[in-house]
């Protein structure tokens, strides 16, 4: 039987409203904040992987090296300048440029390395859904959501941890991203925020008294350790100098 109804006609070409203007606005910020590790190694190349390991290791300090505003992000090394910026031609497209290699090199890799992962420290992690307006958080509120935060990228990031003195709970260890080659050193002495130490930009930042490798360490030792061991408490044995960032 045939029906003939208007339902069946297809939409014409002109109500088509995938063709980009959205696409072409995007800004650099918006482009850093969506880069992936794969699409970070494919921008340096066949040896992405490799360069981006090997940059992880540059010791970087984000407020002194780093400079980023609109359509530039740009860190210094030593003498070397590394670029990123927004291609002419191609918006949507990223690109690099350094001042002391002609091809894809370690000094990009660690510009990528650092992006990838210190978004938080940088102001690129994603916003909420919906885009809560922060107004109508309260401070308890903005903080569970800050840590809420980082509990799914220390869930979702591959890294490595390596106790410094692995027979003992609280020890310090060297946490590895699995992918950005980045290493930082957390002390752990507790389970509550503000107990433990990392030194991590964000970190360093965030007020929090946690950040993501911390959480990392925190869900791995306690697979490591028995209830009972780890519900015995931090003690000091030498004078210590312990600073909380909050408040
Ligand atoms: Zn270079
Ligand atoms: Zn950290």
């Amino acid at each position: 039987m045939k029906t003939k109804t208007n339902k069946n006609r297809r939409p014409t070409k002109g109500t088509k409203t995938t063709h980009g203007t959205s696409r072409r606005e995007l800004t650099l910020k918006d482009r850093l904040s969506r880069l992936t590790y794969l699409q970070a190694c494919k921008l340096l190349g066949t040896e992405g992987v490799q360069l981006i390991r090997e940059g992880g290791g540059y010791e970087i300090d984000i407020d002194g090296d780093v400079y980023f505003r609109g359509d530039l992000f740009r860190l210094r090394l030593n003498k070397t300048v590394v670029t990123i910026t927004l291609m002419a031609e191609a918006k949507q497209r990223l690109h690099w440029n350094c001042t002391t290699c002609n091809s894809a090199c370690a000094h990009v890799g660690a510009a990528l390395s650092l992006i990838l992962e210190e978004k938080m420290a940088l102001g690129l992690a994603a916003p909420p859904p919906e885009r809560i307006p922060v107004e109508s958080l309260s401070e308890q509120e903005l903080v569970e959501l800050a840590i809420a935060q980082r509990q799914e990228r220390s869930r979702k990031e591959r890294m490595t941890v390596r106790p410094v003195e692995p027979k003992k709970l609280w020890s310090d260890y060297m946490v590895t991203s699995g992918e950005s080659g980045k290493t930082y050193r957390v002390a752990l002495r507790g389970w509550q925020p503000g107990e433990s130490y990392c030194s991590c930009p964000d970190f360093r930042k965030n007020t929090l008294g946690v950040c993501k490798h911390i959480l990392n360490v925190q869900r791995k030792t306690k697979r490591r350790f028995t209830s009972k061991e780890c519900k015995r408490r931090y003690c000091r044995s030498r004078v210590t100098v312990h600073l909380c960032y909050a408040k």
